[in-house]
């Protein structure tokens, strides 16, 4: 074995929930020689980002009695019935996913909630509480019952530093700032990975029994994102390139709350709590959309109910691109309580402050349901019929095992991410400890990766990294966003047919080798590019609305045709090979319904 090879028994691409939860079950579990990498510092991942709150029907909160569907909540008094379960949380997500969702799946990250729930507050993070010391809740969108467990809204950043320290507490290795580049696939058996310290440049092989992506999403392909930087979608194109399908990926979620042209998330805790939603003639126009739950429908609903109000001219903001979110109502210490962030980054980003002043957003690409289709033990699935890529994983939001199907609730993600980056570590430790060896690599492939990382540096052509990645962004915005249609999306594809054509000449301006952002913001674009042409692909095929999908051209949900998933497979320089995937249905349980708030 050569200096440029590195050899773990696991090697898991990303640091994240599901990465760190993974790490951590494997290495309790007696798996010594388990790694992360992460291309940012691990707290840096975009799970600490997260605010609302995290799903599990524990029952430790009910509506204050004869107060209304916005009234105040009050802890459930000993003896009251109550008023949540897991049975209905199931029953919301598969609404929610707009029957697409594989009940089998959802059923078990429902009955987990409860429990990795207790295990996080086991391990001593900081929720907030009721009065008398339980899990504090809140109502989410979508949810019929409040079930969002939360630290006030920084939900996310306490979770990933709990688990993140029982990962160190186990001995996992963390390669902090380091850059994967490529998945070595070969038989249908995974063998490991290829990445870059980003400090030195140096490029390692890194060989393992068992690989596990936990990249998260790729919010980054579109303009306005909630997103952090890092969320590129890499581990989406490294996979699909190395022959890995993708499943559902024309569904993508915008949130309704971003904060007006930056795109920053202003939690749904914001509606949870009580926010209003306000056109320019200061009308709350959910009333229009979902008189039921108002602002509380789910977020497709509210993002397309948002975009229509603009498209329609009663945006607010120069641009007319604007809604109104209203807080003034919850008063000073509600928010100063429970919604500090969200005032400190309306205060620091568009100078309001939401205790007196209405706070101007826009909806924000947000999430990605589809992507790397796994079963319920994170094991990575090679086609429609289910047959394993051996010893490849996936867990989180790069992961398709498809709990939310054609719409995610909010707080079933953190959820997802921390149930099966849960059940892939056992999983994975069972795959290693069951007598799995270390997989022959053929070749060089680090070689392989250095050469492509040359011909980037070396390349002289005149295109900007960055005027691709504008365009690129600006054309899925357009194209492929809330509303879509059929001649927008072959407008995408073609766009994007151009812009890969136009990255073939781009020039990375820094040619060092240590620490060189330039060159992996193309690296990153590339992988961009990717799968943005199959999420265009995809939205194309699908002729009917459902879930975030919606065409305009095809407005209704068409379930004779379209109660499938879409798995998309790489087919050498032409768009993706389309093959479809029967959804997971209890017909006398959970028969599809039409969807309604
Ligand atoms: C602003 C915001 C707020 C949110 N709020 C909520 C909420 O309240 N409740 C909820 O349920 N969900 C929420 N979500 C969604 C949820 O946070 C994410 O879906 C979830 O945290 C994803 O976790 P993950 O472990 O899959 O990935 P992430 O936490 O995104 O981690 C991805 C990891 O992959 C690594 N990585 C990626 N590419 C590479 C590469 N090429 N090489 C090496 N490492 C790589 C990154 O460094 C990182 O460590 C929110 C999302 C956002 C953006």
């Amino acid at each position: 074995m050569d200096h440029n090879t590195i050899v773990h028994d696991i090697v898991i691409v990303g640091a994240g929930l599901a990465g760190s939860w993974a790490a951590t079950v494997a290495a309790r579990e007696g798996v010594r020689n388990v790694a992360v990498l992460s291309k940012v510092h691990p707290l840096r991942s975009h799970s600490g980002a997260a605010q609302g709150g995290i799903a599990a029907a524990l029952n430790n909160v009910r509506p204050v009695p004869g107060s209304g569907p916005e009234g105040p909540l009050e802890q459930l008094p000993e003896g009251a019935d109550p008023v949540d379960s897991v049975e209905l949380h199931i029953f919301d997500t598969i609404k929610g996913s707009d029957w697409l969702g594989d009940q089998d799946a959802i059923e078990i990250m429902c009955r987990e909630a409860v429990d990795v729930l207790y295990e996080y507050e086991h391990m001593g993070c900081v929720f907030s509480r009721t009065p008398d010391g339980r899990i504090a809740q809140r109502r989410f969108g979508g949810h019929s019952a409040p079930r969002a467990n939360y630290a006030a809204d920084w939900t996310g950043h306490v979770l990933l530093h709990t688990i993140y320290e029982q990962a160190l507490r186990h001995g996992v290795k963390f390669h902090s700032e380091w850059y994967c580049l490529d998945l070595i696939v070969e038989d249908n058996v995974c063998r490991g990975v290829v990445a870059m310290d980003i400090l030195t440049g140096k490029v390692y092989t890194l060989r393992a029994k068992a690989v596990m992506f936990a990249t998260g999403g790729y919010g980054r392909a579109y303009k306005i994102t909630s997103n952090a930087l890092a969320n590129t979608g890499d581990g989406v194109a490294i996979a699909y390139n190395a022959g890995i399908p993708l499943m559902d990926m024309e569904f993508v979620q915008f949130h309704p709350t971003g904060l007006y042209k930056h795109g920053i998330l202003m939690s749904e805790a914001c509606r949870g709590e009580g926010g209003y939603l306000l056109n320019k003639n200061l009308e709350r126009f959910m009333q229009r959309y979902a008189p039921g739950k108002m602002e509380l429908a789910p977020r497709d609903l509210v993002s397309r109910s948002e975009q229509r109000e603009i498209d329609e001219g009663r945006g607010i903001g120069e641009d007319g691109q604007g809604i109104w979110l209203d807080l003034r109502h919850l008063g000073r210490e509600k928010i100063l309580e429970r919604l500090p962030q969200v005032r400190e980054i309306a205060i620091n980003f568009v100078g309001v402050d939401p205790i007196e002043d209405l706070v101007p957003i826009q909806p924000t690409a947000h999430y990605s349901m589809g992507c790397i289709p796994t079963d319920v033990n994170g094991q990575v699935l090679a086609d429609a019929n289910g047959a394993p890529v051996v010893g490849f994983y996936a867990a989180g939001e790069v992961a398709c095992v498809s709990v939310h199907g054609a719409n995610r609730l909010g707080t079933n993600s953190l959820l997802d991410a921390s149930v099966f980056g849960r059940r892939a570590g056992h999983a994975m430790a069972q795959f290693v400890q069951s007598g799995a060896v270390l997989p022959p690599v053929a070749g060089d492939p680090a070689e392989r990766n250095r050469r492509r990382l040359c011909s980037l540096l070396d390349n002289p052509g005149s295109e900007l990294v960055e005027d691709i990645a504008v365009d690129l962004k600006t054309t899925m915005t357009n194209n492929c966003g809330i509303f879509r249609h059929a001649e927008g999306l072959k407008q995408a594809l073609a766009d994007i047919q151009a812009l890969k054509a136009r990255f073939k000449r781009a020039r990375v301006m820094d040619k060092s080798s240590r620490f060189n952002t330039d060159l992996l913001a193309a690296l990153e674009l590339e992988h961009m590019l990717t799968f943005s042409e199959v999420i265009a692909a995809t939205a194309l095929a699908r002729d009917e609305s459902r879930g975030a999908h919606y065409r305009t051209d095809f407005p209704q949900r068409d379930d004779s045709r379209w109660l499938v998933h879409t798995v998309a497979h790489k087919n050498g320089e032409d768009g993706p090979r389309l093959s479809f995937k029967p959804v997971t249905i209890n017909w006398e349980k959970y028969p599809p319904q039409e969807r309604k708030y």
